[in-house]
């Protein structure tokens, strides 16, 4: 899990979708960014970033979806449009300068590149992308991938705040690094 950067930009998106096929996968949509700097060095948490984002595909949201993710059509109703909360995501990662877009999974970034293609707007994160679930398997000599609350198992570690949120799935993210880091295990 090791980066060469100074910060691990620990991203998880939240997104339209439904239990019955109605939305398929290239229909998604991005509802929520969370997304946590996490300094490489002290493992601790310099700074967050959330933001809804009202979807344009399906503007609807699905009982499924609000469900899932507690996220409600008010929430997404009253939310800047893709091209604004991505502005302000870019500004508040810019000022970091050094950083490692990473998720748990590619889901996070392959659906970035679908939104920003969508609206026409360019890839916002320089570097590569790490991909956690891939990085932690191989940390612990695992051959198969875990999910995050499984990988907190296997850690010991409790899932603080609501599952399927953005920010708290990020910060959960963040824990499991910080366990590996400094536990070197
Ligand atoms: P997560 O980061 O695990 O909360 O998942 C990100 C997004 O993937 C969610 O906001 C949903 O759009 C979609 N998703 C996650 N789990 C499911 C599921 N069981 N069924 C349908 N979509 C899901
Ligand atoms: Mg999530």
């Amino acid at each position: 899990m090791n980066i060469l950067e100074d910060y691990y930009l620990i991203v998880d998106l939240e997104a339209t979708c439904a239990d019955d096929k109605s939305i398929p996968r290239k229909q998604m949509e991005i509802i929520e960014i969370g997304a946590v700097m996490l300094n490489a060095r002290s493992l601790q948490i310099e700074s967050e970033f959330q933001s809804f984002i009202r979807p344009v595909v399906h503007p609807q949201l699905t009982p499924f979806c609000t469900a899932l993710t507690s996220i409600t059509q008010a929430d997404v109703d009253g939310a800047p449009p893709f091209q604004t909360a991505l502005k302000a995501f870019k500004g508040w990662f810019f000022h970091f300068g050094s950083y490692r877009f990473c998720s748990w999974g590619e889901y996070d970034r392959k659906q970035f590149q679908r939104d920003c293609q969508r609206h026409g707007i360019g890839y916002p994160f320089a570097g590569g992308h790490l991909n956690l679930k891939t990085a932690f398997s191989a940390s612990q000599g695992l051959h198969r991938k875990l999910g995050l609350q499984q990988a907190l198992d296997q850690l010991d570690l409790i899932f603080k705040g609501i599952p399927h949120r953005g920010l708290d799935d990020a910060r959960n993210t963040a824990q499991v690094v910080c366990a590996v880091q400094s536990r070197k295990i």
